[in-house]
């Protein structure tokens, strides 16, 4: 069974990667969106890391509490779409037993499938999918070292966002003018798999 601390360790984690990350994720958003991007995650993730992972009875309620709180918190476009992720990972989890790769593949799969029926975006969108989709299909395809793999993944899938156009989201309003810079949100997406990598390996 994932435990909640286990969980929380994850979840700490992503608060400190984000809280490192804050000035580039800013400085991201600033060129190819509104310049709010490091702001919302780090109000994100702080208010998530607040939450005692002592007072969930699973993993399942204290992910859903992380949903409503990321929701609630971020605000903006990203808001939603981590909530979802995480509501719908909450929603795949085991009900108990351990989970192993198998287990953990369907969660990840649920939230990246939550995120794309929320955002109605695919890969090469320059979206925070093209961090996440790499990263789970990494996740499937190299067992052993799942996590790292997956990290490993994101970090490419966001570096790809750099000569994207973008079709979703503010940054889709410049046009051609979106091509140059990373993906803020793939950039945050990737620091979330960062954290997994540290925490859950
Ligand atoms: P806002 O654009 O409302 O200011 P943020 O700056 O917090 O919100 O988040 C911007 C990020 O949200 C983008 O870099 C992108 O990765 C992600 N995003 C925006 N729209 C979508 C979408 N439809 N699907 C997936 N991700 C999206
Ligand atoms: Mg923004
Ligand atoms: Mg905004």
């Amino acid at each position: 069974e994932l435990s909640p601390q286990i969980l929380g360790g994850w979840l700490d984690a992503f608060a400190a990667e984000v809280a490192e990350n804050e000035a580039l994720l800013t400085d991201l958003d600033r060129q190819i969106g509104d310049a709010d991007h490091g702001a919302n995650m780090v109000r994100g993730t702080k208010a998530v890391a607040a939450l005692d992972p002592a007072d969930f009875a699973d993993a399942r309620s204290y992910a859903k509490k992380t949903a409503m709180t990321l929701i609630s918190t971020i605000g903006g476009a990203s808001g939603p779409l981590y909530g979802t992720f995480f509501l719908r990972l909450a929603a795949a989890l085991p009900d108990d037993g351990p989970i192993g790769h198998a287990a953990w593949l369907e969660a990840l799969r649920a939230g990246v499938q939550g995120v794309m029926d929320r955002g109605k975006a695919n890969l090469g969108d320059k979206t925070m999918l093209d961090a996440l989709i790499p990263a789970t299909d990494a996740f499937e395809n190299e067992p052993d070292h799942p996590w790292q793999s997956a990290a490993d993944a994101a970090a490419a899938g966001r570096d790809a966002t750099v000569p994207m156009v973008a079709r979703k989201g503010r940054a889709s309003y410049l046009g051609q003018r979106s091509a140059g810079v990373a993906d803020p949100g793939a950039t945050s997406a990737t620091l979330l798999l960062v954290a997994a990598a540290r925490t859950l390996a």
